[in-house]
C-alpha cells in the first residue's frame, strides 16, 4: 500500500471523481481506504428502546473506497502523483515521480 492516513488524495473514477480529501483509515490488506467527505453512504439507525425513546437518526459516513481510484497529491508539486520509491540511508521512502521530492 502506497497510501497512508493523512495523505491528500484525488478521486480518479467512481461518482466522486475530481474531488479532494484526506485519507481517515487504510485497510491495507483488502487494498482500501476511507476519504474524509468521499463515498458516503447513509446508515439508518432504528428506533430503540422502550416506547422507542430513541428516535431512529441518519448517519452519514464515508464508506471505503479501492485504493486504486485514487492518486496521491504530491505535498511539494501539489499534483496528483504517482509513488515511487526510494532507499536513502537503508529506509525507504516515497518519492513524487513528477518533481523527485519526498513525499514523507
Ligand atoms: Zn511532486
Amino acid at each position: 500500500m502506497k497510501l497512508k492516513t493523512n495523505d491528500n488524495v484525488k478521486i480518479l473514477s467512481g461518482k466522486d471523481r475530481g474531488k479532494t480529501g484526506k485519507i481517515i483509515q487504510v485497510f491495507s490488506a483488502e487494498g482500501k481506504i476511507v476519504v474524509e467527505g468521499v463515498n458516503k453512504i447513509k446508515r439508518h439507525l432504528k428506533a430503540k428502546g422502550q416506547g422507542q425513546s430513541q428516535k431512529g437518526q441518519v448517519l452519514e459516513l464515508s464508506a471505503p473506497i479501492p485504493a486504486s481510484r485514487v492518486a496521491l497529491i504530491c505535498p511539494k508539486c501539489s499534483q496528483p502523483i504517482r509513488v515511487g520509491y526510494k532507499t536513502e540511508a537503508g529506509v525507504k521512502k516515497r518519492v513524487c515521480r513528477k518533481c523527485k521530492e519526498y513525499v514523507d
